[in-house]
């Protein structure tokens, strides 16, 4: 319809009402000087050696994309502050070492900022240099996390410089400019990925990509097959791939088309079909489910749920297909027989149900 006034994005009509009273209120509520969570996880080194990384999940001013826009499925903005400061971000830092008994045990840190971590904007620039240096002088290897466009040769020669070989992870989502444009709302493009590797590369920084398993307006046919492309296009280009299925987070564009049944995240079958096809794509995958086997995120019927997610937890460390030996379950024919139909059936949101419910009920009106 013709309308005098200016086009809005129907996202921005969506996406979580930042400014609100309530939001700031909920947002202020949290103790600046409080991270918004530390972990050890198991790890699997460039060499193959087993060690342990702890990921540091800081709590800052957040991501300038989601400010500006946002990615569709991003719930991030909702563990940040605008007002955190370099000493509250060095009192997380502590407060980290603190919980952790000084990372003891972990010869991997992973410092993840809900945004660019070495955006001046996001973080002060004070800061990123001290967490540069020291995890440099302790001899710990350092993953952190950026957009693509914010990799430029002045920065990325700088982060060199304090931290050599330190793991530069991108969240392309998807090697697709549509999927990327329409379905993630990303912000930047394949092209602008393209760039930011080769000055990794130049820099002789590692490269970690992340990709999306079942962006939004997808069915579950198409994410399984268009995943496995974009996998065997990356990976020969990246030292490592990290699959990230989708999960439901709050007050996200996913969750709108979730909460209206038009959305159902990924089955845990379809990943452990994808490992199977992608195996022998070069560099090292790693495959994450948050919140697997729960309706939020990637699942299964209820009952096998537990089994699978572990098995793939534990592909992400060992590579070794043997971990999916045996592992059946009756529901398998239900995802099968929806791959097939999403396949052949032109259905955008696929044929799959939406919610994991006894098969009667899913024949009544909702
Ligand atoms: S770039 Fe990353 S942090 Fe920013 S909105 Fe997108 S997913 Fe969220
Ligand atoms: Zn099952």
């Amino acid at each position: 319809m013709p309308s005098s006034t200016e086009a809005v994005k129907i996202h921005h009509l969506v996406k979580a009402p930042e400014n609100t009273p309530g939001a700031i209120r909920k947002r202020e509520s949290w103790d600046a000087d409080e991270l918004a969570t530390v972990y050890t996880t198991p790890e699997c080194l460039p060499d193959g050696t087993i060690c342990q990384a702890t990921t540091v999940i800081f709590r800052t001013k957040g991501c300038v994309w989601w400010w500006n826009s946002g990615c569709t499925f991003c719930g991030y903005f909702n563990d940040v502050r605008d007002d955190v400061t370099y000493d509250n971000l060095m009192a997380q830092w502590q407060s980290a070492k603190d919980q952790t008994n000084d990372f003891e045990g972990s010869e991997v840190i992973k410092v993840y900022t809900s945004g660019t971590f070495f955006e001046d904007r996001e973080n002060p620039p004070e800061w990123q240099e001290a967490i540069l240096r020291e995890t440099n002088e302790r001899g710990l290897r350092l993953i952190v996390e950026a957009r693509a466009e914010m990799c430029t040769p002045e920065k990325m020669s700088w982060v060199a410089n304090l931290h050599p070989g330190c793991v530069v992870a991108i969240g392309l989502e998807a090697m697709d400019d549509e999927v990327l444009k329409f379905h993630c709302n990303k912000g930047f493009s394949t092209k602008q990925w393209h760039k930011a590797i080769e000055t990794l590369r130049a820099n002789e920084l590692e490269v970690k990509t992340y990709l999306l398993f079942k962006p939004p307006f997808m069915s579950e046919g198409d994410a399984l097959k268009h995943c496995i492309e974009w996998i065997r296009e990356v990976g020969p280009l990246s030292d490592e791939v990290s699959v990230n299925p989708m999960n439901i987070q709050r007050g996200t564009i996913v969750e709108r088309l979730f909460r209206h049944r038009e959305y159902r995240p990924p089955w845990l079958w379809s990943l452990v079909e994808m490992i199977r096809q992608v195996d022998s794509v070069p560099g090292r995958l790693i495959v994450h489910p948050t919140a697997a086997g729960r309706v939020r995120g990637a699942h299964n019927c209820g009952k096998c749920d537990k089994h699978v997610a572990a098995a793939i937890e534990r592909y992400s460390v060992s590579g070794d297909l043997e971990e999916f030996a045996g592992l059946t379950c009756e529901c398998e024919k239900i995802w099968a027989t929806e791959i097939e139909l999403d396949c052949t059936i032109p259905s955008p949101f696929g044929v799959g149900l939406d919610r994991r419910m006894p098969v009667e009920e899913s024949l009544m009106s909702p």
